[in-house]
């Protein structure tokens, strides 16, 4: 199974897609997590990527390509989900250009979606472990020592691109590129829009639904 996840910043994509990857073995591939992974260490896509990450703009288009068709290719056979990527219509006909080499194509598309005022509350308060990358949150997922992550006892940071300034930017740039990318998609694939503004376990158990139908079918 070949997944696209779409959703705002914190409509929790990533936790989704994790369940989705252990459920149903497929690779868990975010983009945001590589470029972050290519920060920390240094790498000249890395040192390419950092201004555009840390003012909330887009990082451009032949950079995300080539680094994601690349993750794409070790994928193996019984697929992938990915995460953050593409956002633009440009980066998802590339991808499907390249998946139909392979003779591939995107199965499903999963639509998260959540308020501008919800995903604003939710990125402001998250905390990360720049250690071991767990999240946290300073309401609704608290550590056991506040500031400090439960599985290493780093202290916690937050992300420079959640911040306040940033995240506005962030949500008006989602919604310049996603509309166009959900209609793309309608087009060209099947979408499920999924309601995010709720607990973590039912947006689970509705995904899942989706998806079984989608395996059974
Ligand atoms: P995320 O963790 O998905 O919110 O991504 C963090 C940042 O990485 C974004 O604000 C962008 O600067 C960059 N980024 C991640 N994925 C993409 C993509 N598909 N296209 C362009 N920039 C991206």
């Amino acid at each position: 199974m070949r997944i696209v996840l779409l959703g705002a910043p914190a409509a929790g994509k990533g936790t989704q897609c994790k369940s989705i990857a252990t459920q149903y073995g497929l690779l868990h591939l975010s983009s945001g997590d590589i470029l972050r992974h290519q920060r920390a260490a240094g790498t000249e896509l890395g040192k390419k990527a950092q201004s555009y990450m840390d003012s909330g703009a887009l990082v451009p288009d032949e950079i995300i390509i080539e680094m994601m068709t690349k993750a794409i290719d070790k994928a193996p056979a019984v697929g992938f989900i990915l995460d953050g990527f593409p956002r633009t219509v440009n980066q998802a006909v590339e991808l499907d250009k390249s998946l139909a080499c392979r003779r591939h194509e995107i199965d499903a598309v999963l639509n998260l979606k959540i308020d501008d005022r919800t995903a604003a509350k939710r990125i402001t308060g998250r905390r990360s472990c720049p250690r071991c990358g767990a999240v946290y949150h300073i309401e609704n997922l608290k550590p056991k020592v506040e500031g400090i992550c439960d599985n290493d006892g780093t202290e916690l940071v937050q992300r420079p691109d959640d911040s306040p300034e940033v995240v506005a930017n962030r949500l008006r740039t989602y919604h310049e590129q996603i509309e166009p990318l959900v209609d793309y998609y309608r087009n060209n694939s099947t979408v499920y829009d999924i309601d995010a503004d709720r607990d973590v376990d039912e947006v689970r158990a509705c995904v899942f639904e989706n998806l079984d139908a989608l395996v059974k079918a």
